[in-house]
């Protein structure tokens, strides 16, 4: 997406660069059972390390604190992430505070959310905001930041002025169908800087995985589902690393670790495409020959899983421990209101040979606001049915950015970013919200993985007993109508 950015010799007076992640929002429940490496400031401290050096202050670990950070590594620039919308008070009230504690520290903010809705940062402690994929931007932002240079020379940029007010130097929007395998720009990205999370990597976990890893191997989408973000930030595109170079990164990683890839379509075989010659073959067989001992997670299509059966049979093999698989809904109405492009028997289909070959499911499913109880009854039903071993349920939200939130925007209830968490219904619902926010509770308490799996698990040393205890820990938080108060609270306030 991103070319031609000017990269010019890199003598800068940045030398010191904090990435700072920012605890998360609103978010409650699900979200708190996975805390994963943060790829994105890792590749980015990847291509300034030749010039400057770079930690993470990682906020979401507890007992982090940025204004220590900040006083003891003495950075040239702040680079903050405001990566989903619920992020975006958390961006600001941490924005402000690094003015408070310094006005002449640069600070400029990426990330998912506030490329597509920059204006929710355009405040006055915030000095520039990085577009899309931020590779090759970043390190000529750091040139330009270190040498008193012209930001406007950089593509891809929202900035302020010297009369506070903020440009663009992002060309007009354009959606490319364009799908690049072994792609050069992903495969000559610098590799990631692991060393910036590895200080807290006893901190993160995945479920009940304790110190995961993540990689990445492909990026964006060639579908347009309309609740979705990801295909919009990519600008419709979808590109893949070359097999070798994911399994050199894989084999870097420690054997017997969770790997967590964190694509948002992983191993897909293109419509007319062989997966005999697919980079994703490669590498299964790549894994089983050097006699791979570590464990995937990934996301993928239930059309693909369908098509390329094979395929992730040998990923099965290859150490796949569990697919996201966005089924979204098993009406084929609801399918179709969403752009999905696949149908109800798809999924089922999906889901039984997942079971046959032994990878677990991780089954992500919308709840709409307009439901009644008979939609609520027969989502329990489905996931009883297909025992759905990890099933997700988001309450439909628009995001910024989305073609839902053209579609839905006049009818949210409130724009306040912390409620757009997929926890707090921001559109009318049909049914009272006390009932609906009792269904949508009741759907956890029926539908999730049997303590017995876990502990099944724990017998055959797949994971810890420590790793299950936090994670039901964490789990309960879902089960508590506590959690779900602020929803009934906020629907309260706009109906008053
Ligand atoms: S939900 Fe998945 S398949 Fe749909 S556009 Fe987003 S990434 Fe692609």
């Amino acid at each position: 997406m991103i070319s031609a950015v000017p990269r010019r010799e890199l003598e800068s007076r940045i030398k010191r660069i904090l990435f700072v992640e920012p605890q998360s929002g609103y978010s409650t429940g699900f979200n708190d059972t996975v805390r994963v490496e943060t790829l994105g400031p890792e590749y980015l401290a990847g291509a300034v390390s030749d010039v400057a050096e770079s930690r993470l202050a990682d906020l979401r670990v507890p007992g982090v604190d940025l204004v220590a950070q900040i006083e003891e590594f003495q950075p040239d620039l702040i680079a903050l992430k405001c990566g989903y919308t619920t992020d975006v008070p958390i961006a600001a009230d941490i924005a402000r505070q690094v003015k408070r504690l310094d006005p002449r520290l640069p600070v400029i903010v990426g990330g998912h959310h506030i490329s597509l809705s920059p204006k929710d940062l355009f405040i006055p402690q915030v000095d520039a905001i990085v577009y899309g994929e931020a590779d090759e931007v970043f390190p000529a932002l750091v040139h330009e930041l270190g040498t008193d240079g012209k930001l406007d020379r950089i593509p891809y940029l929202y900035y302020q002025d010297a009369e506070g007010e903020f440009r663009s130097t992002v060309p007009p929007g354009k959606i490319s169908n364009l799908v690049l395998q072994n792609d050069r720009s992903m495969n000559e990205r610098p590799e990631a800087l692991r060393s910036l999370c590895d200080p807290y990597r006893d901190d993160y976990y995945f479920l009940y995985h304790m110190r995961p890893y993540s990689i990445e191997t492909a990026r964006g989408c060639r579908y347009r589902c309309s609740f979705c973000s990801v295909w919009q930030f990519h600008q419709g595109t979808y590109k893949v690393e070359g097999w070798e170079r994911t399994f050199e990164e894989i084999s870097r990683i420690p054997n017997g670790s969770y790997v967590n890839i964190v694509d948002d379509l992983a191993i897909q075989v293109m419509p007319h495409e062989d997966y005999r010659s697919s980079d994703a073959w490669k590498l299964a067989n790549a894994l089983i020959e050097s006699g791979n001992r570590r464990r995937f997670w990934m996301q993928c299509r239930a059309d693909n899983i369908v098509r390329n059966q094979n395929l992730y049979t040998r990923w099965a093999e290859a150490g796949l421990d569990m697919i996201l698989v966005g089924l979204e809904s098993d009406d084929p109405v609801e399918l179709k209101r969403v752009n999905k492009g696949s149908r109800p028997n798809v999924n089922g289909e999906a889901l039984e040979f997942l079971h046959s070959v032994g990878i677990k499911i991780w089954g992500a499913q919308i709840v709409f606001a307009d439901w009644g109880h008979e939609k609520f009854d027969h989502l329990t039903e489905y996931n009883q049915r297909f025992e759905i071993d990890c099933p997700q349920f988001t309450i439909h939200t628009p995001l910024p950015g989305t073609v839902d939130w053209e579609t839905y925007k006049d009818q949210l209830i409130t724009h306040d970013r912390r409620y757009f968490d997929f926890l707090h219904p921001v559109l009318p619902t049909t049914l009272p919200i006390h009932e609906f926010i009792e269904r949508y509770v009741q759907l956890y308490r029926d539908c999730h993985m049997s303590f017995q799996d876990l502990m099944k698990m724990v017998r055959d040393g797949l994971v810890t007993h420590a790793g299950v205890s936090a994670f039901l820990k964490k789990f309960r938080n879902l089960l508590e109508p506590s959690t779900y108060q602020s929803a009934i609270d906020l629907h309260t306030r706009a109906h008053s």
